[in-house]
Parts: C-alpha cells; sequence; structure tokens
C-alpha cells in the first residue's frame, strides 16, 4: 500500500482518481451546434488561470496519490498560450497519469515546436474528437504529428463523429438518481474547474446557457454536488465515495433522454435553445 504526507503533515492511504478534465479555455474555434459544454455561447475569450490551476492540482496531490487519466480540454485548448505550462504543471503532480490535451484539431499545424517538445518530455499525448473538418485531414495530421514523435488518436462515440445530442432538461421531473447513474456513460468525467471538483459536466459550464437564454437549468443545490478543494476536510477515499456514485445532478439529467441531431457548427448568434434542450420545442 502506498502511503503518503497531507496537507496536514499526517500520512493516508494514496487514493487514486479516476480522471478529471479541466477547460483551458472556455471558447472555441470551431463552435459545433449544441455543444455540450456550451463554449459556442461565450461571447468573448475566456482562459484557465494558471496560477488557480497550480494550487488548485497542487491540493489534488495531497489528496490523491495519482490521476488515471488526467484531459486538458475546452473548448478549444490550443487557443491557450501557456498550454505548456499547463502540461508541466499537471505532469509535475501526477508523474503517473494519462495525460492528454484533448482537441478539435484544427489548429496543431500552427503549434510552435515548443509545444511539441513539451509534449514528448511530458509524456502528453493528442485526443482529436474526430469531428468532419479534422477527420479529413488525418493524412496530414499522421505526417505532421509522426515528424515529430507525438502519439495521437481520435475520440468520438463514432468515427467520424456525425451526430451530436441534446441532453439539457429545462424543466425535470426529479427522478432516481441511482437509476439514471447506474445506466449512465459519463460517471467518470469528474471535472476540476477553479477551486472545486464536480462528479461530472451536469453544472459547472451552465451559466453560459443561462446567460445566453435567460433561463434556469436546476442541477440541485450546487453545494451538495461540488467539493471545494480549499476547504474540504474529507480524504481522496472520501471524496471518491461522493463523486463514484449518484448525485444532486443527476436527479435532474436528461442523459437518458437524449435526442440526437446532424453534427453541424452554429455561431453564438445563431444558437437556439433546442440546440441543446430536449424539452424546449
Ligand atoms: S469542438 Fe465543438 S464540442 Fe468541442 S468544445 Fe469546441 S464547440 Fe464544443
Ligand atoms: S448528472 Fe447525468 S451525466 Fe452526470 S453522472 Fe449523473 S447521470 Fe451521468
Amino acid at each position: 500500500m502506498i502511503w503518503k504526507l497531507n496537507l496536514f503533515g499526517s500520512t493516508q492511504a494514496g487514493a487514486d482518481l479516476t480522471a478529471y478534465q479541466t477547460h483551458l479555455a472556455d471558447h472555441c474555434n470551431l463552435n459545433c451546434k449544441g455543444c455540450g459544454h456550451f463554449c459556442n455561447l461565450v461571447k468573448e475569450p475566456i482562459f484557465a488561470d494558471l496560477e488557480q490551476y497550480s494550487k488548485d492540482v497542487t491540493r489534488l496531490s495531497e489528496l490523491y496519490w495519482n490521476v488515471s487519466l488526467l484531459q486538458l480540454l475546452g473548448g478549444e485548448p490550443l487557443l491557450n498560450s501557456q498550454l505548456e505550462e499547463f502540461i508541466k504543471v499537471s505532469r509535475k503532480a501526477f508523474p503517473a497519469a494519462e495525460l492528454n490535451v484533448y482537441s478539435n484539431g484544427l489548429l496543431v499545424t500552427r503549434q510552435p515546436e515548443s509545444l511539441f517538445e513539451t509534449m514528448r518530455e511530458n509524456r502528453c499525448a493528442f485526443r482529436f474528437s474526430a469531428y468532419k473538418p479534422i477527420y479529413k485531414k488525418r493524412d496530414e495530421l499522421t505526417e505532421f504529428l509522426g515528424k515529430r514523435g507525438i502519439i495521437w488518436s481520435f475520440t468520438g462515440h463514432t468515427i467520424p463523429i456525425e451526430t451530436f445530442s441534446r441532453s439539457v432538461l429545462l424543466n425535470p421531473e426529479p427522478v432516481d438518481a441511482t437509476e439514471i447513474w447506474s445506466k449512465c456513460r459519463d460517471t467518470i468525467c469528474h471535472v476540476l474547474e477553479p477551486g472545486y471538483l464536480y462528479p461530472c459536466g451536469g453544472g459547472p459550464w451552465n451559466k453560459y446557457l443561462e446567460e445566453h437564454f435567460d433561463v434556469k437549468i436546476n442541477h440541485g443545490d450546487p453545494e451538495k454536488l461540488r467539493i471545494n478543494l480549499e476547504t474540504t476536510t474529507l480524504t481522496g477515499h472520501e471524496i471518491n465515495a461522493l463523486l463514484d456514485g449518484p448525485h444532486e445532478a443527476c436527479k435532474y439529467c436528461g442523459t437518458l433522454k437524449m435526442k440526437p441531431f446532424d453534427w453541424e457548427t452554429r455561431t453564438r448568434e445563431k444558437a437556439m435553445l433546442s440546440d441543446y434542450a430536449i424539452d424546449a420545442e
């Protein structure tokens, strides 16, 4: 068993966090219709703060021996000029993590050589969402990244990605959280947002949809949903017990009622509530 010194100078069994994803930019250069993180609704560039991220990751490394899958994403992470620093900080905190940058890939050939060097040195790979614009360039990507020794792959529920789904419920009837959670495919997609760890994406980015359409999405009491990394007195194992089980947002989640539509792009100006909400029509 591995033991580790925690914040308060005592030792505890080293818990593992299955995964976290964190936004390095809330906005995006592709702007998919109905983006699940509402990135095509973000009005102006919003970047993650490196100092806050360093603080959060340091705190996480006191709570956890490792994060099995560490996902730097967005929005589009390649828009963040400090991406290399985020990679270095992540790797330093979690030497054994699978560390990936999730991107739409459109900006990859315009990146400085130093990014690829940093990725090689820090065992960081690219995962490209297989939307049509980048899937068409797969041979170019293979050659470009192959020359630079970068590991990469496509990701998506299909390759290429042909459809998206609406999953927001504006007027949900509370349901049995245990039942819906047991059928959910996103239960390990924990989210690190400044100062907080959320069980999944149900909650942290709602503000963009709510502000743009002047609606309220009910995900229950945020304080029951998320872990305050600064004030929590829980151990990593105790936090895992909360994250890896049914939670407040599941009661109001539309994940089992998702309605698919053909993937396409749609800017903020043309976005409609029905791009996201199942019950908006
Ligand atoms: S590529 Fe599309 S789905 Fe991904 S963050 Fe950008 S807008 Fe959202
Ligand atoms: S809120 Fe929805 S997506 Fe998140 S874990 Fe619960 S059922 Fe899954």
